[in-house]
This record gives structure tokens, sequence and C-alpha cells, in this order.
């Protein structure tokens, strides 16, 4: 959608200024160029915002959303700024809106085993909330000591159990929604099944903030399991590792929670960052496998079974984590790989394509081929269970033009690559800024015509969050 926006002159900052309670805005320079981007990196990506709100309530957040439609002022809404899409940008200035103090766990509900909470929280608080009661949430992003609930649906986030339990959307039952005119309207709620009118849960999961602010989130709960193990699996090199996820998922006859992938150089990056060393850090790759059960036997059973078929097909080793701080090291290696990139690599570009299991070995090698091609310095990580591999290319020798242009090549090879394989651009990082001009690469004519059209029924004004997937 083509908009033009109005600009965010000294009487409407003034009028804009006086909707917030309590002086719950910012304009101060440095404070603004926090909300200017988020954990993509590049200074194309960034955008300052005029003004940055922090509504405590729904009713604020429709009387900002009543006035920026009548006024035309583009609104982005914001959550941790974690987000590897660009998806949180301002991209034409005006207001960004923090939902950073909309943050209370409103409701715990044992008896429908739901949590209702404001976009604001904390996934780790929510984890933490349901174990504390014998239950799971099983939203489970590597950021989740920092990613806010609210980004985590806008994004339907991923993360470590998706191969077991589905991404974020899996577990929204319902939602409340600023819509962008103002208006406040409920969908789903704590009804297991709801087919009465279309599916608007799922319409809003994954939506980027482009078609509404979600205010309520009601989640499911699901009963956590007593025993768990991981095992920590080397390979001599990804090939081997990689080859063997698709056959452990048809043949083992049981799904792990968890299926997670390293190469050797993210395990080189990542141990440099934690100043530690994992075991047989000089394999080829890594697999991490989670296992859960209720009975310690059936457990005991499976982590053999799974073991004995990882060392027949090419496991060097398999490291059985059975107690709380090992498996904790094991998992802090894996969760810090995306900060130990950024903060060893000012310029890099962190990947998320997603192809049908079968296909992860076919791709491996074309990241490979790719790599060498434009000679790019590459780590590969990711869920590989779900077919969802993070191909990063760091920046070691460019300039920062000649960067811009390689990778723009490595990327349309590589999406191309992946396409064919019958996969696709993002599998949890969303599309935001960063993937926008792709997305024709992958979705027909008729689709994107349909995307536009969703849009503008939602926003027919263009104010949410403009210069995004729709636009
Ligand atoms: C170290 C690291 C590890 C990560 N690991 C994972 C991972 O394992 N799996 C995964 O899926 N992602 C991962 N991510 C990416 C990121 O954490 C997720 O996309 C997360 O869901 C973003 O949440 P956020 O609160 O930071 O959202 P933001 O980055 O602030 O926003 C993301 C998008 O959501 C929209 N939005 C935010 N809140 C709302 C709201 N209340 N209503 C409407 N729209 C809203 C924004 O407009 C934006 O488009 C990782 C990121 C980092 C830095």
């Amino acid at each position: 959608m083509k908009a033009s926006y109005n600009r965010l002159t000294e009487a409407r900052m003034r009028e804009l200024q006086a909707l917030m309670a309590h002086r719950n805005f910012t304009v101060d320079p440095e404070r603004l160029n926090v909300y200017s981007h988020d954990e993509v990196s590049g200074e194309k990506y960034r955008f300052l915002p005029d003004i940055v709100l922090y509504p405590e309530t729904t009713e604020q957040i429709a009387e900002i959303m009543k006035w920026a439609s009548k006024n035309k002022i583009p609104v982005t809404p914001r959550g941790a700024g974690t987000g590897l899409s660009g998806g949180a940008v301002p991209v034409f200035s005006g207001i960004v809106l923090s939902l950073e103090r909309m943050n209370r766990i409103l409701e715990f509900d044992k008896e429908t085993l739901t949590i209702t909470v404001e976009p604001g929280v904390v996934t780790d608080e929510i984890q933490k909330a349901a174990k504390s009661a014998g239950l799971l949430y099983a939203g489970d992003p590597c950021s989740s000591d920092a990613s806010f609930i609210g980004g985590n649906v806008a994004e339907n986030a991923g993360g470590n159990k998706v191969i077991k339990y589905g991404a974020t959307g899996r577990h929204v039952m319902g939602l409340e929604v600023v819509l962008p005119d103002g208006n406040i309207v409920q969908f789903g709620g704590k009804r297991v099944k709801d087919v009465t009118g279309y599916d608007f849960v799922n319409l809003m999961v994954g939506s980027e903030g482009t078609l509404g602010i979600i205010t309520k989130i009601i989640l499911r709960l699901v009963p956590l399991s007593k025993y768990l193990v991981d095992l920590l699996v080397p390979f001599k090199d990804v090939e081997t590792a990689i080859a063997f996820v698709p056959k452990m998922i048809t043949q083992a006859k049981l799904l792990p929670a968890s299926i997670e992938f390293m190469d050797h150089a993210s395990l080189t990056l990542t141990g440099r960052f934690l100043n530690s060393k994992l075991p047989y850090a000089d394999a080829g790759a890594h697999l991490i496998i989670e296992l859960e059960e209720n009975d310690k036997e059936v457990l005991f059973d499976e982590y053999v079974r799974i073991g004995e078929m990882c060392l027949k097909n090419g496991a060097l080793e398999v490291f059985v984590a059975d107690n709380r701080n090992t498996r904790e090291k094991i998992w802090k290696a894996r969760k810090a790989i995306a900060e130990a990139v950024s903060s060893f690599y000012p310029e890099f570009c962190m990947e998320d394509i997603v192809i049908p299991i079968n296909r992860i070995p076919q791709i491996m090698e074309k990241v490979g081929a790719i790599s060498e091609r434009y000679q790019l310095e590459t780590i590969n990580f990711g869920h590989a269970g779900d077919g969802n591999i993070h191909v990063t290319f760091l920046n070691d020798r460019y300039t920062p033009e000649q960067w811009e242009k390689t990778v723009e090549k490595a990327l349309e090879d590589l999406y191309r690559e992946t396409v064919l394989l019958g996969g696709t651009l993002s599998g949890e990082h969303g599309i935001g800024l960063k993937r926008k001009k792709y997305l024709s690469a992958v979705l027909s004519p008729a689709v994107l015509e349909l995307t536009r059209r969703i849009k503008a029924a939602f926003d027919p004004t263009g104010i949410l969050n403009p210069g995004k997937i729709a636009d």
C-alpha cells in the first residue's frame, strides 16, 4: 500500500503528548536512537522515530490509534527489539509504540490450563510461572530471556521445541487486539475449539505488527514432563550430522523435544564468546537431541536407542547430559551463538531458511557452494529438526559497499536454491524490512494481492507499521 503520512508538527506533538498520562513518552535523541533498530546489522535498517510512547493500558493504545488514524501518523509497535528481520524499525518515523510497560501476568488459570498475559512480559517469565505449577509453556526461542511474548506472537517465534510442540501460534488461544482505527476486539478465548467465523487468532499470529496491536494474550499450557535428558552428539563433519537428522525423525519412532545443530565454526565462535569449551569442540558438527518422558526407565530406553542410532550413523561419541548443570552448559553454548555473532562481527547477515527435512543435506551442499562462490565466511546452526537453518554470513574482509553487493548476490542465490528445494525464506524470524523485497520470489502475484487486501481491510489508512510485509 502506497500511503502518504503527515508530519508530527509541534502542534500535533502537543496533542499527542497530552494523551499520555504521567509523561509516558520520550523525545530525547539518545533514547530515540535505542528504538531506531532491532538486532539486524546494518545502517540501512535504522530509522529514527519522532517520539516513543509507553502506554500502560489497552484503552490508552486505543486513544493513540484513534488519534494517529485521524492525523495519518505512522505507528510502529515494538516489543523488546530482539527481532532479526527489521520488523520493529519505524521506516517512516512517526510513533514507536513500545509495549514494555504492559508487562503483567494477568491470570494463571489452573482450571483451564491457561495463562493470560500482557504483551510486554518477557518469555522466560511465562516459562518460569508455568514450571512452578508443574506445567510447560512450550514457546522457547533462544532469545527467551529478553524477547517479549507480544513480539513472539507477532513473529510466530519458533525456537527449540517446535518439532514436538509447534511454534508460538500453536500455544495462542485468544487475543485482545487494538485495530489501527482504535477499536478494541477480542479474538478466540479459553476454548479448546472454535470455528465460529474466520480464524483471526491465527491471522494475527505472525502478522508482524502490521494488522493490529496485541494487548492481551491467552496461552495454552501443557503438562511438564518429569524427566529430561539432552544428548550432545559430535560428528566428524556437517554432511554426516545433517544426513542423520531426517533419518532419526522418520525411523526412531519417537519425537524428540529438540534437534538442534551447530557446525564447527559456530561451536568455535560461541566457545570464544563464552570463554569455555564444549566436549569435542573440534568435531565438524554437533547435534543436541532433547528427550523427555514421565517414566525414567522409558526415557533411559529411548536415549540408549537414539544413542545407538547416532553411533551407527557416524556419530563420534554420545554425551548424555542428565543433570541440570551439564544440560545448562550445552544449551548456553547453543543459545549464545546469535549473541556471539553480533559481538565479534559488526556486519553479518543471519538467515532463516526453512526446507522440508529430507532436503537438509542438499541445501547444506548449496550453502557451501554459495559461501565459496562469494568468498563469504559462513557459520551454520539452527533448528535442524524443523529444517530451519540459520545460514549466517560474516564480514571478515569486505568494505561496507563490497559487503552490501556481495551479500545481496549471495542471498539471491540462497533463496533461489531454497525455493527450488521446496523451502522458503523464513521459518521464524519473519519478513520485516529485511526480506520484504524477496517476497515475490516465493509468493505468487495472487497471494501478494490477497496480502495487500487483508492489510487494507484492517488498516485502510496504512498507518500501522508501514514499509513492511504488505507494502
Ligand atoms: C540472541 C537471539 C536469539 C534469537 N533466537 C530466536 C529463536 O530461537 N527463535 C525465534 O523465532 N526467534 C529468535 N530470535 C528473534 C527474536 O527474538 C524473535 O523474533 C522475537 O519473537 C522478537 O520479540 P521482540 O519482543 O523482541 O519483538 P520486536 O523485535 O520488538 O518486534 C518484532 C515484531 O513484532 C511486532 N510487535 C511486537 N510487539 C507487538 C505487539 N504487542 N503487537 C503487535 N505487533 C508487535 C513489531 O512491530 C515487529 O514487527 C532471536 C533473537 C536474538 C537476538
